[in-house]
């Protein structure tokens, strides 16, 4: 996403996507405006026909279908859009001062001139009655220095605030939904996701005891220390991105590839049962095993290794003696124990957990 709008451009986008934008239910944040900007710009786009069907359905867009929106048609993990746009925000007023600045020059050479030529036509002339027309063109003059003023001073306050919005901007990216690395969605996504999913299933109205399975794959890099202390951080973070790629290779319509630690991965198969689950780990496996990283300056490629670990979600079964679904953590965890056992059982292998 760039934005190469004119000034004039971006400020009627501006005055047409703040109205829109203040009737929701979200709150005006920079990945509000950056969706309601490109809503007003383009009226064919993808994202403008989610958003109309997203009102249509619920009538008003929160913080969770906003994000979504960002994220699915502006957030491009090689641009900072929401950097972009208080960019483009400070831009804006950076312009603006100036043409305050030059509009209050002029204003202050206009009153000089009327003063000289006051003085210049005499003291009959000039005192205050004797040349009305002049007197107010005068007091006209100041007034609207003194106006030009105030708003050089607004603006002033306006930049201070975008500095610090500015500022909120590159700390958010941190806490943002995307792994930087490998572009992959990060914990903090995941987890939102985990817990989204887990209780959408629950929800199903009136669902049998057991709903629609959902499988999860941990997967962790074997003897990751060892390649950063071979070859180094570099090539170690070359390593991670290549097995992101194969995991996004693999992950399925409707799944989530997550990088959830240092070089640790997840795999969230919503409607997957348990066998499918189990092969496509074997397959991930499998395809990590036989691939070959090209190391700059090496004389060899390397290759590595994961191990993994797969669990499918417990659900309230009055049969088995489950009363209640089990809790996103507690499936979490069954799936790392499942990958701690391929650990000690020799790597490089797939643990179903029990
Ligand atoms: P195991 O087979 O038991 O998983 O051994 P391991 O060496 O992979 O596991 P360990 O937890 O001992 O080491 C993980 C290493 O991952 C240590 C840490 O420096 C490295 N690491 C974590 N995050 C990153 C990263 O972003 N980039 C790089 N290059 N290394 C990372
Ligand atoms: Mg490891
Ligand atoms: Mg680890």
């Amino acid at each position: 996403m760039e934005y190469h709008d004119t000034v004039e451009r971006s400020t009627e986008l501006l005055r047409k996507a703040l109205p829109l934008m203040s009737r929701q239910a979200a709150a005006l944040h920079p990945v509000s405006y950056a969706v309601w900007y490109a809503y007003v710009a383009d009226v064919n786009s993808p994202l403008h026909k989610a958003l109309d069907a997203h009102l249509a359905e619920h009538g008003v867009l929160d913080e969770t279908a906003t994000e979504a929106l960002f994220r699915r048609h502006l957030a491009d993990p090689d641009a900072d859009t929401a950097t972009q746009v208080t960019d483009g925000v400070a831009r804006l007023l950076d312009g603006m001062q100036a043409s305050a600045a030059a509009a209050g020059d002029q204003t202050a050479r206009y009153g000089d001139t009327l003063q000289r030529l006051s003085a210049a036509l005499g003291p009959a002339d000039s005192a205050p009655g004797g040349s009305p027309p002049l007197d107010e063109a005068l007091a006209h003059t100041l007034q609207m220095q003194a106006a030009l003023a105030r708003l050089q001073k607004e603006l002033a306050e306006s930049q201070r605030e975008i500095d610090s919005l500015r500022d909120e901007v590159r700390r958010a990216r941190q806490e943002s939904l995307v792994d930087a690395l490998t572009t992959l969605a990060n914990r903090r996504a995941f987890d939102r996701r985990l817990v989204t999913c887990l209780a959408a299933d629950a929800a199903v109205i009136g669902r049998p005891p057991v709903g629609a399975p959902v499988c999860l794959l941990m997967i962790d890099i074997d003897h990751f220390k060892r390649v950063n202390d071979s070859y180094g951080h570099a090539f170690g973070d070359q390593v991670l991105r290549a097995v992101a790629q194969v995991l996004k290779a693999l992950t399925p319509e409707g799944g989530l590839a997550a990088r959830v630690g240092g070089e640790e991965f997840a795999l969230l198969l919503p409607g997957m049962p348990l066998a499918p689950a189990r092969a496509l780990a074997e397959k991930l496996r499998a395809t990590v095993a036989a691939s070959r990283i090209r190391r700059k300056g090496g004389d060899a490629d390397e290759h590595i290794t994961v191990s993994l670990g797969v669990a499918q979600f417990l659900q309230r079964n009055p049969a088995l003696g489950l009363s209640v679904d089990e809790a996103p953590a507690d499936f979490f965890d069954r799936a790392d124990r499942a990958l701690y056992a391929a650990k000690q059982a020799g790597r490089d292998r797939v643990v179903v957990a029990d």
